[in-house]
């Protein structure tokens, strides 16, 4: 049975509203958050805002979100759970069959959406690109009206359609990685399936900022869009999160950070959609004593599609032998295997560069903060994201090259990319520029900031 969560204050149960925003996103914490974050931006223009999800992702979002509860009381959550009636592998991303697990959300978001559109006047869906089957039930409501939201970044999509009609001229890298070399086939059929429905959205909000990706945007609106649907650049979302008081584990590691000398220490996470073998956790240990770097490191499994916890989560068993402890005893770095606050993290002084897995997030967040990023792509976008760090806007430096995915990466591979990103010249050119990108983006929320000027035109369009 759905549940809602009545404990939170619901600004549309007072009055009849005009204008209602339902958000579905896709059932994966990266998406889960950016589409929580982007309820805040809407909720803060006093629009009611009803988040739909499964049980277990929307208690997942809400515990790792760095908004205290108090600050989602204008946001109305619907849990529905996921019943099924044969189970699924776990891991979401590697042959789990998504599609199965997002079809069981169809039926109660068409009721949920009937339901509300009676009592407004315009009901305005905002869901996850890959959720747009989902929503498909919304074309059946006179009042509703849908916009597709992109998580990740434009880069890719402008890439592989300009690549798609040879124009080669145009994009600004070589060797682009093959689709195939990125997704799984099943994983791609799931995309395509989800893009084909996707017919009578109004437009795209897209993860995206017009200062890091504005060529790439206009060229997506006018030639692969043909300027006949419309499009908003809301990223980046995590500036609107208020830090109030860290949780007690990242007190430590703040504490820990606060003692290090400025851009000293390298911060390594590879989001939420990896898992590493004994075997490549031991060359990354290996290459980060060889570099002689401080670092932070974030050691955790992929997250689970049937299950979450936020308790430990890594395996500090897959560590070389007494790492962990001659590590911490040096004063070199820690090892985390808990969900920590990376945001927070990356905005310390003391943190000089990232190693990551290109997540489009952990790319806007490491960027807006001003840090120079050592690339490590695993699959998805974050490939092309890679590519378009290190090659586009030179901020950061490559781990591997795309070529050598099936190799393995060796402790000397880590060691040459973080001396070169944390300790050579060319490294610190790398650090200003991302700096330099950092101040613009960080401008870009503020009140006549260019993202700013992007939410004020969405409502505007939503309330007309
Ligand atoms: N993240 C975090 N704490 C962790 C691990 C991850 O806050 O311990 C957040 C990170 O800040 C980012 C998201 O999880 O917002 C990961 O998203 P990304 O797009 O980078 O990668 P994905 O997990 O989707 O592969």
């Amino acid at each position: 049975m759905a549940t809602t969560d009545h404990h939170l204050k619901d600004s549309s149960s007072s009055s009849p509203s005009s204008v209602v925003v339902v958000m579905v996103p896709l059932l994966a914490q990266s998406h889960l958050n950016h589409l929580l974050q982007l309820s805040h931006v809407v909720s803060s223009y006093n629009i009611p805002v009803h988040y739909v999800s499964s049980t277990l992702h929307n208690s997942q979002v809400k515990s790792r979100s760095i908004n205290p509860l108090r600050e989602l009381t204008k946001i109305h959550f619907h849990n529905f759970p996921l019943i099924r009636t044969t189970p699924l592998p776990p891991n979401l991303c590697s042959g789990i069959k998504l599609s199965e697990t997002v079809k069981l959300l169809r039926e109660p978001v068409a009721a949920l959406l009937r339901s509300l559109s009676s009592n407004v006047k315009r009901l305005v869906v905002v869901h996850d690109v890959l959720m747009t089957s989902v929503v498909q039930d919304f074309v059946s409501l006179p009042n509703a009206e849908a916009y597709a939201v992109n998580c990740g970044s434009v880069f890719p999509m402008f890439t592989y359609a300009f690549a798609a009609i040879g124009q080669y001229d145009i994009i600004p890298i070589k060797n682009i990685p093959s689709v195939e070399s990125c997704y799984t086939h099943e994983f791609y059929e799931f995309i395509k399936h989800e893009f084909k429905q996707m017919k009578s959205q109004v437009g795209q909000l897209h993860n995206s900022c017009k200062a890091i990706e504005g060529s790439f945007l206009e060229h997506v609106a006018n030639y692969v869009l043909k300027g006949e649907k419309k499009i908003w650049a809301v990223g980046p979302l995590h500036q609107t999160t208020v830090f109030k008081e860290a949780r007690d584990d990242d007190k430590c590691l703040l504490g820990w950070l606060d003692k290090q000398e400025p851009n000293s220490v390298l911060y390594i996470s590879f989001g939420t959609t990896t898992t590493f073998s004994e075997e490549k956790i031991k060359e990354i240990a290996l290459g980060l004593e060889q570099s002689g770097v401080k670092f932070m490191w974030v050691l955790r499994d992929e997250d689970r599609l049937d299950s979450f916890s936020n308790g430990y989560e890594g395996e500090l068993s897959k560590l070389p032998s007494g790492f962990e402890e001659r590590m911490r005893g040096k004063g070199m770095g820690m090892v985390v295997t808990k969900w920590v606050c990376q945001v927070e993290i990356l905005g310390h002084k003391s943190i000089g560069g990232f190693m990551s897995h290109c997540g489009w997030n952990s790319c806007m967040e490491s960027i807006s903060m001003g840090v120079p990023i050592a690339a490590w792509p695993m699959e998805f976008d974050q490939p092309v994201n890679a590519l378009l760090l290190t090659e586009v806007l030179k901020v950061g430096v490559a781990v591997m090259e795309w070529g050598q995915r099936d190799e393995l990466v060796t402790s000397s591979m880590i060691d040459r990319a973080v001396r070169t990103l944390m300790a050579s010249e060319e490294g610190g050119e790398i650090r200003k520029r991302a700096e330099e990108l950092g101040a613009e983006v960080r401008k870009s929320t503020a009140e006549g900031g260019v993202t700013r000027m992007e939410w004020h035109s969405f409502i505007a369009h939503i309330t007309r």
